[in-house]
């Protein structure tokens, strides 16, 4: 790649070394062909300009200016980065874009959720949907994998093979591709709506937590996309020995998903906890940093009717959260085509989440969201894969024919 800028790193500007056009350019690729710098990490967003032709420190100070662009005003476009010289941002252009993936499915909901199934590349797809007027304003639920290796046995996306982690970009990109579509930039506007995130889709975040981690570190950049760690939450199905390396790594906020207050049921619904049982898992969540009344760990509890929704396991529930400052999300079970499980009666939620609210614990129960546009998490990968099999085999017989 030719060298794409100018070596005095004490000009505000942006500039480049202005050698003949032949000299330096070459033919520009289409957009979809450049790699995209948005969503990425400062360090990732230095290194792309580092290998662009920039020294070490050149690239720090550049990208400083690029991420704000990218991050803070949200611009999908080089030549309104106006603090760029022009023929920098013609060079950036050149060799780069500034776009977000393939959205493959864009639904919006009459009570305002929104979904997206994003395509990152040839059969890499991932959901993310946005849950508006949870507290003052709205969470963004982003995946951290396509697909799942815990088919925990509730859950749609269990249904499905792991395909790759998301990178740390791609994670980033889901939450661009909501502040596009909610129109909230500059990042820092008043009374946006997408304030919070939570790593609730598809995957588990601790089988990445690398991508995670540095995906945090550019969520919460406050030069960039602004949101505080403690508006992030990770949800984890109990990968124990991760957990307190998750606090120490983000400062975001624990969720757990727990689903079962006995060995042998969780053994069966989650079946991580095989590995690591409800003993060792507690005491990894005592052990995450920094916990608190003011930084509670979250507890999901799926309400399965006959499963796991008797008063027992209420009062067990309480028992097992004995000393750890918690709060419970009941969740009543959104069924999905094949699943097994049916979701427990309305008044059986309400008296558990009473036992629950009575021993101190606030415990809200979750509204079902967006049922008018999309089911279950994973539900909308799994019906485009079915599609697109659909077409497949439409296109062979054509073939054939
Ligand atoms: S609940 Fe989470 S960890 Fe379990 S299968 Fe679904 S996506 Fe994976």
């Amino acid at each position: 790649m030719p060298q794409l800028f100018e070596s005095d790193p004490m000009k505000t500007a942006l500039d480049i070394q202005h050698k003949p056009a032949s000299e330096t350019r070459q033919p520009p690729a289409a957009a979809a062909e450049r790699p995209s710098l948005a969503g990425m990490s400062l360090p990732a967003l230095g290194a792309a300009l580092e290998k662009a032709g920039l020294t070490q420190k050149q690239a720090r100070m550049r990208a400083q200016q690029v991420r704000r662009w990218l991050h803070h005003a949200g611009v999908q476009d080089f030549a309104a980065m106006t603090n760029i010289s022009k023929a920098m941002r013609s060079e950036l252009g050149a060799n780069y874009s500034a776009a977000r993936p393939e959205i493959s499915t864009h639904q919006l909901s009459r009570d305002g959720t929104q979904k997206w199934l994003i395509k990152f590349g040839p059969g890499i797809e991932a959901e993310t949907v946005f849950i508006p007027a949870v507290a003052k304003s709205g969470a963004l639920c982003v995946s951290s994998q396509v697909g799942c290796t815990l088919n925990c046995t509730f859950c749609h996306t269990g249904t499905q093979r792991l395909v790759r982690n998301l990178t740390a970009q791609e994670i980033v990109t889901q939450v661009l591709i909501a502040r596009d579509a909610l129109g909230e930039w500059p990042a820092d506007m008043e009374n946006r709506q997408l304030s919070n995130i939570v790593f609730m889709g598809m995957g588990e975040p601790l089988y990445n937590l690398d991508n995670v981690s540095e995906a945090i570190d550019t969520l919460a950049d406050g030069e960039g996309l602004s949101i505080g760690r403690r508006r992030i939450t990770v949800s984890t199905a109990g990968v124990a020995p991760k957990i307190p390396e998750l606090g120490a790594r983000t400062g975001a906020l624990l969720a757990i998903s727990l689903h079962a207050v006995r060995d042998d049921l969780r053994d069966e619904i989650v079946p991580i906890n095989r590995k690591y049982d409800l003993q060792t898992l507690f005491e990894a969540i005592k052990a995450y940093p920094g916990l608190s009344n003011a930084k509670r760990v979250t507890f999901e509890y799926v309400m399965l009717k006959g499963v796991n929704d008797s008063l027992a396991e209420a009062r067990d529930l309480v028992k097992l959260l004995s000393r750890i400052p918690a709060k419970v999300n009941l969740i009543p079970f959104n069924p999905w085509p094949g699943t097994i499980y049916d979701c427990s009666e309305p008044d059986r939620i309400e008296a558990f989440a009473n036992i629950l609210n009575r021993a101190g614990y606030a415990s809200p129960i979750r509204r079902p969201r967006g049922q008018d546009i999309f089911a279950a998490c994973g539900q909308l990968r799994s019906d485009s894969e079915k599609i697109s099999a659909a077409a497949k085999r439409k296109a062979g017989l054509a073939l054939q024919a």
